[in-house]
């Protein structure tokens, strides 16, 4: 194509150029020969020779293409004239103005004719101008010509198009290739050095470009992808957390509930003055009941929220582990002795040191036998049975009552799980139970396992322990509270809490006890009561309006009558840091609400033994 239209450009411009050089030649030459002829023509004009001028125009008889000429006078007429022979010369009347006109297929001249400057008449010619044949000659040999040299074109085309296309087609396959097998390590041969080289190098510099940047693409991808599966478990376990969270909130108003219904009753019940003494008692025990179900509930939780925020400090000690079970079977016995339970314990006759916290592990196998009484239908069986061997201590609590699906033994270890709730409605807890003892046991770097052959085939929970074999540990034995229910010398105290029930109920308790109790419900007004009536114990809660708590007990410091007092923060804040300020502030002991008359009793039982000791023998009372 593109030869071919190079060819019909110059081709044009050839046949332009040569028509135009064809008709100047041709005026060129009638100017020649007309110029000779008005040469020639003067002397016959000048004596009116017609004659003469006749003859000159006759000498153009050489020349065939010339089909008629004449001369003209000045003013215009046809002096002498000349035609071929055997035809008509066909002249105008007049000449034409000077110069060359071409009209169809012939060429006209008129040239003038003078004589020293004047003009003495005009020589006119006329030829044929044959520039169609010479235009179709030309054609023809331009039409040759293109043909041959397309002929050449295509042949050097033929020639040549491999040397160029081939490396391009090795180039296309490649990136098919590339595409289907997604093989980046595929490279094109480079044949040339030329442009074609070059693209060559580019493409599989291209290629070795694109293939690591998919490698590293495929890369993230993966890594997207095992981060995209760790985000999707972890959802799946947020989802989960926040399912049990929500049916735990149900159970917790449900168990917080339970204990409500009878407490109500059995204030009605309290209300009515003429309720005989032993109604009266069996509903104090139904209360008593009923709020220790519900502290433990509450310790359960504030356990298990002091564990998981690892404020929770294990006191260890060497310990009897016996004597810890025993102290656990005592917690349990309500339960087991209510569900009718037959209870069997099996344990050693000689101690059985572990290093542990006795309180936490006794929560520990109390849980545990709690949870079987709860979990065994009433009249059922429960054995505890100690096994020691030579590293270490395990300790069975197995029961034959409903049992636990092998699937759940890993499931009910975890916070807020509970296997069945429509069949655990009837039975009071939180599922925390054994989140709690599972933690406790390992803090006292041991474990905690559960086997159970299925539904309705009983389940046996084991504890393992490490053995303390070291005789020089100190055994610490934990002061036993003094019973506390008489008072040996009546005290002044005062006991100062904006939670005025807590201040009153705590305040008739000991007032009953005999000592003389002073009630404030703000700073201000303890202080007012502790200058009035200086206290041998004063109960300070911390949050107080006014002054606090730590004030108050800095200002009771300083004032020489109250500056012996024993000092008590009773308070919701229990951490490590709270005790401290507390300490800083002057207390000498630091209670975590609620706090129960277990924990009051003994304190003000310690000064009142002081002040026995400390008095003259006369004050003593009687007994
Ligand atoms: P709670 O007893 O308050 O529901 P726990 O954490 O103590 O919570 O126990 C979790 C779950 O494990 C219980 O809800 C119960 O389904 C199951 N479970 C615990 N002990 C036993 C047992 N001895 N027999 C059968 N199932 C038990």
């Amino acid at each position: 194509m593109t030869t071919c239209v190079a060819l019909l450009l110059s081709a044009t411009a050839l046949l332009i150029y040569e028509l135009r050089a064809y008709r100047d030649a041709w005026v060129a030459d009638l100017a020649t020969q007309a110029h000779l002829l008005a040469g020639a023509s003067v002397p016959a004009l000048f004596f009116d020779d017609a004659r003469a001028a006749g003859q000159d125009l006759a000498l153009l008889r050489h020349r065939p293409q010339i089909t008629a000429a004449a001369v003209y006078t000045a003013n215009g007429e046809l002096f002498a004239h000349y035609a071929p022979e055997g035809a008509t010369a066909n002249l105008p009347a007049h000449p034409a103005e000077d110069g060359y006109r071409i009209a169809g297929d012939e060429i006209e001249l008129v040239q003038e004719v003078r004589r020293d400057g004047e003009r003495i008449g005009s020589v006119y010619l006329r030829a044929r101008y044959e520039v169609m044949g010479r235009l179709v000659d030309y054609l023809a040999i331009l039409a040759a010509v293109m043909v041959a040299s397309l002929v050449v074109a295509t042949l050097v085309f033929n020639r040549l198009q491999h040397t160029v296309t081939r490396p391009i087609l090795a180039v296309a396959a490649a990136a098919r290739e590339v595409m289907e097998k997604r093989d980046y390590g595929l490279r094109v041969p480079k044949t040339t050095d030329d442009e074609i080289g070059a693209l060559v190098d580019a493409f599989n510099n291209m290629l070795l470009e694109v293939g690591r940047r998919t490698e590293a693409l495929e890369r993230s991808n993966h890594e997207l992808q095992i981060e995209m599966e760790q985000r999707q478990r972890a959802q799946a376990a947020l989802i989960l957390a926040d399912r049990r969270k929500d049916e735990f909130l149900a159970t917790l108003a449900h168990e917080l509930r339970n204990p409500l219904a009878p407490l109500t009753n059995s204030l009605e019940i309290l209300k009515i003055a003429d309720a005989d003494p032993a109604t009266r008692e069996r509903t104090r025990g139904i209360m008593e009941r009923q709020v220790r179900q519900m502290v433990r509930l509450i310790d359960d939780l504030l356990e298990v929220s002091r564990i998981t925020t690892g404020k929770l400090v294990l006191k260890r000690e060497r310990i009897d582990l016996p004597i810890v079970l025993r102290t656990a079977i005592e917690i349990a016995e309500p339960v087991l002795r209510e569900r009718r339970h037959e209870f069997v314990a099996r344990m050693p006759d000689g101690p059985v040191w572990v290093d542990a916290d006795a309180t936490r592990l006794a929560q520990v196998f109390a849980n545990l036998l709690s949870n079987a009484a709860k979990y065994t239908d009433a009249g059922g069986r429960i054995e505890l049975e100690m096994d020691v061997q030579a590293q270490c201590v395990a300790v069975h609590v197995r029961d034959n009552g409903i049992g636990i699906d092998p699937r759940m033994h890993g499931a009910i270890f975890e916070l807020f799980m509970q296997v069945d709730r429509s069949l655990e409605r009837g039975r009071a807890g939180l599922g925390v139970g054994l989140t709690l003892a599972r933690q406790l046991v390992e803090m006292h770097d041991g474990r905690i396992e559960v086997h159970s052959p299925g539904l309705g085939h009983g389940s046996q929970f084991t504890v393992e322990l490490p053995l303390c074999h070291d005789p020089a540990a100190s055994r610490r034995t934990p002061e036993r509270p003094a019973s506390g229910l008489t008072p040996s010398v009546p005290l002044d105290l005062l006991i100062a809490d904006d939670n005025v029930d807590f201040a009153t109920s705590l305040g008739e308790v000991l007032e009953a006890l005999g000592h003389r109790v002073m009630l404030a419900h703000d700073g201000v007004a303890a202080m007012a009561a502790a200058r009035a009536r200086p206290p041998a114990v004063a109960f300070l809660d911390i949050g107080m309006p006014g002054l606090n708590g730590y004030e108050v007990a800095r200002r009771l410091r300083a004032e020489p009558a109250t500056r012996a007092a024993l000092l008590v923060a009773v308070t919701g804040w229990g951490q490590n840091s709270d005790r401290e300020r507390a300490r800083e502030a002057g207390f000498d002991h630091h209670l975590v609400k609620p706090a129960d008359l277990a924990q009051v009793l003994p304190l003000v039982e310690s000064v009142a033994r002081r002040a026995l000791q400390d008095a003259p023998v006369t004050d003593r009372p009687p007994g």
